[in-house]
């Protein structure tokens, strides 16, 4: 992050009485810990904001301290809209509403290839996730942080870093961890949560998807459909795990999940291990996401013609 960011930021909070703040549509941990965290650190710092909630959060986020200011906003307009952990317009669903009528926009994301256009742009693509972002921005203008915000963006980094393990993780990243544990992140609370807490029914639910994947070296995919979900009682982002466990196979470098959100509407899912840029295969098809994690929506009617769309696509991807 650079000064002149760093100055506009803080120009740009010191000018805003009302203060808004969205994440992306169906938000995950890096999403709603970025929103969350920045939130409260705003508010100790004299400035209250909303965080503006625009889809259900999933069964698994629920812990998350501050959760219930992820809420509907309190007002139609605001001085200050900041956008974090995705840097398109259409991502902030109905939110956008709200956003085009705010005097000035900002966005502090690490997606690839955004060319979103606002008044003040933080977008580091090599970071791993928003929130290291959101405690560069606290911990160099010297906002207020405490252990709530601490667990907020811990969860955030070590959620879209694969527990510290993926490739986009830095020097940094340790650092920021490091900090957070230092002023007292939870991570404990956080690591049983997310990861000592699997129902029984979503494990027979990954092995009932994992018996149906077809494996095809380089790549594997698989359908999700709304009747399993509701057949094993879990939720469609229960099936993150399993494009996660198929991209960790040896032989495997994508995986590919297809989830069926609506009648016309699959949502991909896809994930690379060494060479394989997902992002612009997604930005190609009109999404967009990471080189490593990626994901974009097939309008078609059936899972079977969407699958077929998506295994040409992936072989076309493997062939270049
Ligand atoms: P997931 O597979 O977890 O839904 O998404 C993986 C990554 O791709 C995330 O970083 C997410 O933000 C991004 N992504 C997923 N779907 C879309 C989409 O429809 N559009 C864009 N721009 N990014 C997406
Ligand atoms: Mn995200
Ligand atoms: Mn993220």
């Amino acid at each position: 992050i650079s000064q002149k960011e760093l100055e506009n930021f803080k120009k740009f909070i010191d000018e805003a009485d009302t203060i808004a703040i969205s994440a992306h549509i169906n938000p995950d941990g890096d999403a709603l810990g970025s929103a969350l965290g920045l939130r409260k650190s705003l508010e100790l710092y004299g400035k209250k904001s909303d965080v503006i909630k625009i889809s259900e959060v999933d069964d698994y986020l629920n812990f998350l301290p501050q959760i219930d200011f992820y809420k509907n906003p309190s007002k139609k307009e605001y001085d200050l809209f900041i956008i974090v952990d995705c840097s398109e317009f259409d991502r902030i669903d109905k939110a956008i509403e709200i956003c085009k009528k705010s005097k000035k926009v900002l966005v502090i994301d690490h997606h690839e290839g955004g060319s979103i256009k606002t008044d003040l742009n933080i977008i580091h693509s090599d970071s791993p996730a928003s929130c290291e972002l959101v405690y560069e921005i606290i911990k160099r203008l010297k906002l207020p942080i405490d252990k709530e915000i601490a667990t907020l963006l811990y969860a955030g980094l070590v959620t879209d870093t694969g527990r510290f393990l993926y490739s986009n993780i830095s020097e940094l990243t340790f650092y920021t961890a490091a900090d957070l544990y230092k002023i007292g992140a939870d991570f404990e609370m956080i690591y049983k949560n997310l990861y000592q807490n699997k129902e029984i029914s979503k494990l027979q639910f990954e092995n009932h998807l994992l018996n149906k994947v077809e494996f095809k070296k380089p790549y594997a995919l698989v359908g999700v459909s709304q009747k399993i979900c509701k057949d094993f009682g879990v939720q469609m982002g229960d099936s993150e795990s399993v494009v996660n466990m198929l991209r960790d196979l040896k032989g495997i470098e994508v995986a590919c999940l297809v989830k069926e959100y609506g009648e016309n509407e699959f949502k991909i899912s896809l994930r690379s291990k060494d060479y394989l840029d997902v992002s612009k295969i997604a930005r190609d098809n009109g999404g967009g996401g990471h080189i490593r994690a990626s994901g974009f929506t097939i309008n078609t009617d059936s899972m079977d013609k969407a699958i077929n769309i998506m295994r040409k696509i992936l072989e076309e991807a493997i062939n270049d």
